[in-house]
């Protein structure tokens, strides 16, 4: 360490300031922006993580460290959310040169987890550009983009705790890895073709890798056929989105007749959407949606004129889209030369998969071949999926890009909590001091593996946190597996009626309104009384809501099935109604029986059960399949 001269330490403009960062600040490139900032104004000083935060000490003259606390904040890279926390004058320690120091150990609870990342514009250029080393390398990243939240084992967030601990870098990526001013210092994932990641296809007579794996998958989808990509958060399966027959093919092997499937669409244009709006009307909260670094699907609705096939979203008027995220599927759409259907590669309702050998083993029967890499996925994230309504993007469901969703709060919990969530399209929460987590969508809890992903993502997410949870929230209805679950825990449980909680979410997102209505219309969630509500009207506020009004209620026979069989909620219906009616499906009079012997039979005022009976009445929709 270098003395400072007695000039220096004589010189009033001189002073040293100590800094905190919080917020979003860990592997989104924070650090060297902060480097590459103190280099500008001529400081001199260190940077380090610490607990989740940046702590930083810069000294020089009094302006520049001025002008550099205010670049600091106000323009930091595109990812990062930083706040400053604290700014106090500090001791000159007499540093001549600026550096970055290796982290602290984790252990605060201010962490903040990064989502997965897209493909950033430099990265992308380079995958295209033929003289670059990395010219159509599939697993290209920077601190601006790539893989986190599916490749981080512990924080602090340092290769040797990520998926990327077993990849040695070779000495150019080293150099690029230890250089402050390149745009891949400390980029944790970083891989080249010589030291990175590797594809490998299965599904021929020999496993091919390379660009012969991308080859062997773009000849299987060429043909009509299915193939399982491995990509960021899981598998999907992609085919051919403009030939009927391959869609066809992938419903029956899936056991997925009528649910939508997602489309991507090779990027193209200023804001990447040009081949998307061929096939969607995007309109601009739409197409800023779609545009986003987090990638979500987007529903949007589909054109008169959109090529490609009726059965991606059969009876529907709109489509699933979205842009290509990591650099593979841009190397998949521009071989392609077209858009690719890009759904979950998981067995119905259950968390998308991950690992290689159980993509090989339960995917056998629905796909022609395998396009694997040895990158390993340490938590499945499916896609986000989001929707437009009222000119703001919402997610209708959280995952990959968007997830873990980090929330401020205007107050704090007690103790640090853990939400369970329902039963159907699961996911959970963690909440402590003034923050809540929510993880991605988890699926329904129907399956031994769907309980085993939901119990790994709650032990997940409060290791990273750093939070042991000391009550559980869950919902009032005892059959959830989630609600099962928490009653086996040990820790104090907080049942939530269903509706009640849908009704504090809203609230939550306007904390200046004291006093509510709300509606709260579903499928069904379990009463207070017993009754299965769906068709509510809770006036009041959070934690104090009471049930002013319902919509009548009904007797409704077949338990479960009724949600799964439009025509119970018909028949029903009709029954109380006073019409003699008896559907033509095949347990009718079963159900007849049992509704007028009132066996089995619940009352509810579900609005959900409305919409089935109307789809089984008007559409002579008999069965729902998702
Ligand atoms: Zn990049
Ligand atoms: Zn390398």
């Amino acid at each position: 360490m270098n003395k400072p001269s007695r000039a220096i330490e004589a010189d009033p403009q001189i002073g040293a300031r100590r800094m905190i960062v919080g917020g979003r600040v860990q592997g989104v490139g924070f650090r060297p922006f902060v480097y590459r900032t103190a280099l500008r104004f001529g400081l001199a000083g260190w940077v380090r993580n610490s607990a989740g935060k940046v702590l930083l000490h810069v000294e020089g003259r009094a302006a520049d460290i001025q002008r550099f606390e205010r670049v600091l904040t106000s323009e930091p890279p595109p990812l990062a959310r930083p706040r400053l926390e604290v700014s106090s004058a500090a001791d000159i320690e007499g540093a001549r040169d600026f550096h970055i120091l290796a982290s602290e150990a984790a252990g605060g609870t201010d962490i903040h987890l990064p989502p997965d990342l897209f493909c950033c514009d430099d990265c992308l250029a380079e995958l295209q550009d033929p003289a670059q080393r990395r010219f159509g390398y599939p697993f290209t990243n920077c601190t601006q983009c790539g893989p986190r939240y599916t490749i981080i084992a512990a924080l602090p967030y340092d290769r040797p705790s990520t998926a990327m601990a077993g990849f040695t870098l070779c000495p150019r990526c080293r150099a690029e890895y230890q250089n402050p001013l390149d745009r891949r210092f400390h980029a944790q994932p970083l891989a080249c073709p010589d030291c990175g990641p590797q594809l490998t296809f299965r599904g021929g007579e020999r496993p091919a890798t390379g660009t012969l794996a991308l080859s062997a998958t773009i000849d299987v989808l060429r043909r009509g056929g299915v193939v399982a990509v491995r990509g960021v958060g899981g598998y999907h399966l992609m085919c051919d989105p403009q030939d009927d027959a391959a869609v066809m093919r992938l419903r029956q092997r899936k056991h997925r007749p009528d649910k939508p499937l997602a489309v991507m669409f090779p990027q193209a244009g200023a804001d990447g959407l040009d081949a998307v709006r061929r096939c969607v009307i995007l309109d601009d909260a739409e197409a800023q949606a779609g545009a986003d670094p987090a990638r979500p699907i987007v529903l949007a609705r589909r054109r008169a004129d959109c090529p490609l096939s009726h059965a991606l979203a059969p009876g529907l008027a709109e489509l699933g889209v979205f842009l290509p995220y990591s650099p593979l599927h841009h190397l998949l759409l521009a071989r392609f030369q077209g858009p690719l259907v890009a759904t979950s590669g998981n067995i119905s309702g259950e968390p998308v998969i991950t690992d290689e050998a159980e993509a090989g083993r339960r995917l056998a029967q629905v796909a022609d071949g395998f396009l694997h890499h040895n990158r390993p996925i340490l938590r499945p994230a499916d896609d986000s999926v989001v929707r437009v309504i009222a000119g703001t993007s919402r997610p209708v469901r959280l995952g990959r890009g968007l997830a873990p969703l980090e929330i401020d709060l205007p107050e704090a919990f007690a103790e640090p909590t853990l939400a369970v969530g329902g039963h159907m399209k699961g996911a959970i929460a963690l909440g402590w001091d003034r923050r809540a987590v929510i993880s991605p969508h988890i699926g329904d809890l129907e399956s031994p593996r769907s309980l085993e992903v939901f119990e790994q993502v709650i032990a997940d997410l409060a290791a990273l946190y750093g939070v042991t949870p000391r009550r559980i929230v869950c919902d009032a209805h005892r059959g959830y597996a989630s609600s099962r679950w928490a009653r086996t825990q040990g820790a104090p449980v907080t049942w939530v009626q269903h509706h009640a909680a849908h009704a504090s979410a809203l609230a939550g997102e306007r904390p200046e309104v004291a006093r509510w209505l709300v509606f709260t219309w579903d499928g069904a969630g379990l009463g207070d009384d017993g009754d299965l509500w769906g068709g509510e009207a809770l006036v009041g506020a959070p934690g104090a809501w009471r049930r002013a009004a319902s919509l009548r209620r009904f007797r409704l026979t077949g338990g479960d099935r009724a949600g799964r069989e439009p025509w119970r909620s018909a028949a029903s219906l009709m029954w109380e109604a006073g019409y003699d009616w008896s559907p033509t499906t095949e347990g009718a009079a079963l159900a007849a029986e049992a509704w007028r012997k009132r066996v089995g039979a619940v009352h509810t005022s579900s609005v959900g059960r409305l919409f089935d009976a109307a789809a089984s009445l008007v559409l002579g929709f008999d069965v729902a399949t998702f």
